[in-house]
């Protein structure tokens, strides 16, 4: 029996696959599975989901006893984290410019970073002009009247709806806010028709388990890395000096490294001054505007 330490437990148990809910604790052995502990509040509560995918029989670990029986038996398996590591390094470039992108908004807008700000929000924009450029048009007629329909709710013209439900561009709100914009890229992400996740209550070996149905691999890797991994865990990071992705060797690593930390602060500051001073150019040019005004 392995007891869960809640303090300690801020990430993945390598080894023997460990539940904590309450005063209990079950062991599995021989898997290396993904569990996270998440310490909820002043009480010291601790809830784990493992995040479950798909699985031929005989690398299951139990049967989806939390779909519906007019499917055929379905099994599952937990996720290794090295499976995780694993995905995100085979994402294919649009995908990965998509991941990568995200990982960079939230690490700015979690730092209150300008610069590394800045830096996502022209990632962000790549992406959606790949996806601009890969879009498969509809016939004119059908894109005119799709367009119409829906524009009342988007706010936005006909076309710019169109692009907006294929997903090439943000939403008016999301495109004055950030928050909003992530909000709505990382909930589609694992929301969508082809890739919901779901909370299930999982039955297995005389247990029930909160875990995390994924569909598939890579709507694991969102979930780990945008919903699990921040509440407790280690997980991929874009580090604001060069833009590199890292995964974290602990909870609350920022950079790829101490050199780039020492790094960007110096680019930060220079940063801030710069637009101090680009600030204040603008006040001295607006005041004089208005005396001449006079
Ligand atoms: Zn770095």
């Amino acid at each position: 029996m392995v007891e869960c330490d809640v303090e300690s437990a801020s990430g993945f148990c390598n080894g023997d696959f460990v539940f904590c809910h309450g005063a209990s604790s079950l062991t599995i052995t021989n898997s290396t599975v993904i569990v996270l502990c998440v310490k909820r509040d002043q009480y010291k509560t601790v809830t784990d989901f493992a995040l479950l995918v798909p699985a031929s029989e005989p690398d299951a670990m139990g049967e989806a006893t939390f779909l519906s029986e007019t499917e055929c038996v379905r099994h599952v398996r937990a996720l290794k984290l090295e499976e995780i590591k694993k995905t995100a390094k085979g994402l294919k470039r649009a995908e990965a410019e998509h991941f990568d992108a995200l990982l960079a908004l939230r690490d700015s807008l979690e730092s209150m970073d300008g610069l590394a700000r800045d830096n996502a929000v022209e990632r962000m924009k790549r992406v959606y002009r790949r996806r601009e450029s890969e879009r498969p048009k509809y016939p004119p007629e059908v894109e005119r009247i799709l367009g119409e329909t829906f524009a009342s709710f988007s706010g936005l013209s006909p076309e710019e709806t169109i692009k907006y439900m294929d997903g090439v561009r943000s939403g008016p709100k999301a495109s004055a806010s950030l928050q909003r914009l992530f909000s709505y890229e990382v909930s589609q992400a694992v929301g969508s028709l082809l890739h919901n996740a779901q909370i299930v209550l999982w039955w297995m070996e005389g247990a029930f388990r909160p875990a995390i149905y994924c569909p598939d691999i890579k709507t694991a890797l969102y979930i780990h890395t945008f919903f699990l991994a921040p509440v407790g865990g280690v997980g991929f990071r874009i580090c604001p000096y060069d833009g590199e992705q890292f995964f974290q060797d602990r909870p609350n690593q920022e950079y790829c490294c101490p050199a780039h930390r020492e790094a960007h602060r110096v680019a930060r500051f220079r940063d801030k001054k710069k637009r101090k001073a680009a600030e204040s150019g603008k006040k001295v040019r607006e005041s004089n505007g208005t005396k001449k005004a006079r």
